[in-house]
């Protein structure tokens, strides 16, 4: 059929176009209806048949989640020993879920929660977060309306740690040439980048089909794996219909998704009122070292003063002696970063000169904390409150690779500058470049041609899906 006109939501609409649901009270998540109005209104057009997929999992949502009986009913089930007869099978034919389980560092993990709830609208299944480590708790609000995301501790189906080795992965029930579905009442799917040829078969359309029969699917992944669904045939057309324009899945889903915690949005407007609020120009530039990729400090600061004078993000300086104009306009610029000489050498840049058009340049860094330390519940909080903040940028420059960078210029809608990759330690000669899309990219496609049976090119399949730029053995939507 044809595909529905989609819109761009009126800027004032605090459901951002039907995006979010009428269902929230204020309070209960003071982000949810807020964070918009420190945004630039979103320019990417939202399809009506998206508003209406969402409204339809948030009803399935409420009917199968913990709490209700049929989710007591699918827990029982899950008990059950393996061979015996329940009786009651298929008495709710309708409620089969997808659990979550964390992997990395938060933005990775905003990431393959966003892929999983793609697949769960695509696939009518119910999403659930392990949040048994505690790193969710006062993190993000609850997204869907009168229901809970959060699995409730003990329901795992797993025991001990998921691994590639787990016998109960995909990768491994193919391998022992058993098919999906037909023991277990729970499976694992592989996700993570060391993923091998059998775990890759999730992408494929025939497995997708025995998958059906699996009432709990369990998966891990660090990837943001969306790109894969858009190869599968049969998700072609419900895609096409959710996402007329492919590139703003993650804008749009994780601008539903993730609404900040109280606690982290009180961080966030506190920092907006002290630093953004009253400047005429926003300049969020997040700066993230690899281990894979080692650069020395005054080398990727010299990057990055260059790409922000090249791309006249910030202003030239004149001699600390010269007489400039009274304030033309005032910059703020935030800098996001582990370590804090980077903002340092920016603010005593602007604090030692002026600018040749007279504009105050004022630097700030909320948090350098060192080193990362993954799944701690306050470094969580700060990692959101951070990429929300970058998020209200008029320009954003990120990090090539850094997922936390591809979270924050997502929930902005804005294409970002990208500080490119050093090349054997030196900065590379073209220091950023604006992204092509606002989308993610998938660093770990699976490179794997279901009808050949062959390894391919996942970046050759099809014309909306291209190798990243910034990390060339990736893809992402165009
Ligand atoms: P990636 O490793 O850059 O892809 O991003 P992740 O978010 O997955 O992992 C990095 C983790 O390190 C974050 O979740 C934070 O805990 C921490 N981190 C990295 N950069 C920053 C930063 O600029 N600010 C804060 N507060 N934390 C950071």
């Amino acid at each position: 059929g044809a595909v529905p006109l989609a819109t761009v939501p009126d800027p004032g609409d605090r459901l951002l176009g039907g995006l979010l649901s009428p269902d929230f009270d204020d309070r209960s998540c003071l982000s949810r209806f807020r964070a918009a109005r420190y945004r630039r209104a979103s320019l990417h057009a939202l399809s009506p048949h998206l508003v209406s997929a969402l409204r339809r999992y948030e009803s399935l949502h409420r009917l199968c989640g913990p709490g209700t009986p049929a989710y007591a009913r699918a827990v029982e089930r899950l008990r059950a020993p393996p061979n015996a007869s329940s009786g009651d099978d298929g008495a709710d034919p309708s409620c089969n879920y997808l659990v979550w389980t964390p992997n990395a560092g938060l933005g990775n993990r905003i990431l393959s929660i966003t892929a999983g709830f793609l697949y769960a609208l695509l696939t009518d299944r119910v999403l659930l977060l392990d949040g048994s480590r505690g790193d969710l708790d006062d993190l993000f609000c609850e997204p869907f309306p009168g229901s809970t995301w959060i699995l409730p501790r003990g329901d795992l189906p797993a025991r001990g740690k998921l691994t590639i080795d787990t016998p109960e992965s995909l990768g491994n029930t193919l391998g022992r040439g058993e098919a999906p579905g037909a023991g277990a009442p729970w499976l694992y799917a592989h996700l993570v980048h060391n993923y091998n040829a059998q775990d890759k078969l999730f992408f494929c359309d025939d497995v997708q089909a025995q998958l059906r029969r699996v009432p709990w699917l369990v998966f891990q992944a660090d990837n943001y794996f969306v790109p894969g669904l858009f190869l599968m045939p049969r998700f072609e057309r419900e895609l096409a219909r959710m996402f007329p324009r492919r590139d703003a899945v993650f804008h749009h889903l994780g601008r539903y998704l993730f609404h900040p915690s109280n606690t982290v949005w009180g961080m966030v407007a506190r920092y907006h009122g002290a630093y953004f609020a009253k400047a005429d120009e926003r300049v969020g530039i997040q700066v993230r070292t690899f281990k894979w990729a080692p650069i020395s400090t005054d080398e990727f600061y010299g990057q990055i003063l260059k790409c922000t004078h090249r791309e006249n993000i910030l202003p030239a300086v004149v001699a600390p002696a010269a007489n400039t104009s009274k304030a033309a306009k005032r910059k703020a610029v935030v800098v996001l970063s582990l370590h804090g000489e980077y903002s340092e050498m920016l603010r005593n840049l602007y604090h030692e000169h002026g600018t040749v058009a007279g504009e105050a340049v004022s630097v700030f860094q909320p948090t350098h904390l060192g080193e990362q330390h993954i799944g701690d519940k306050q470094q969580n909080q700060k990692a959101l409150a951070e990429m929300v903040l970058l998020s209200f940028s008029d320009v954003v420059v990120t990090t090539g690779v850094s997922t936390f960078g591809y979270v924050s210029q997502g929930l902005a809608g804005l294409r970002p500058w990208v500080l490119m990759r050093p090349n054997h330690g030196k900065a590379p000669d073209t220091p950023c470049r604006l992204a092509p899309t606002i989308e993610p990219c998938f660093h770990r496609p699976p490179n794997y041609d279901c009808r050949a049976k062959a390894r391919c090119d996942t970046g050759r399949i099809v014309q909306h899906i291209r190798h990243c730029e910034d990390f060339p053995e990736g893809v992402q939507l165009l």
